[in-house]
């Protein structure tokens, strides 16, 4: 048996797949990948999102003919 009754918790290593971005955090597993993070995520990036969809946005202020 492995040790499953009691998951050695260790450092893990998180990767983000979206952005690239690594960090550390406690876990039974050694690597995690994530598809978003505190780096990447719209609630904590709102501008780097919206640059990256800067296309969908220039529409939508034409649609609503904001400058
Ligand atoms: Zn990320």
């Amino acid at each position: 048996m492995k040790d499953g009754i009691h998951p050695k918790y260790h450092e893990a290593t998180v990767t983000c797949v979206t952005c690239g971005n690594t960090f550390k955090t406690g876990s039974t597993k050694e690597e995690i990948k994530v598809e978003i993070c505190s780096e990447c995520h719209p609630f904590y990036t709102g501008r780097q999102r919206s640059a990256e969809r800067g296309g969908r946005v220039e529409k939508f202020k034409e649609k609503y003919n904001i400058k």
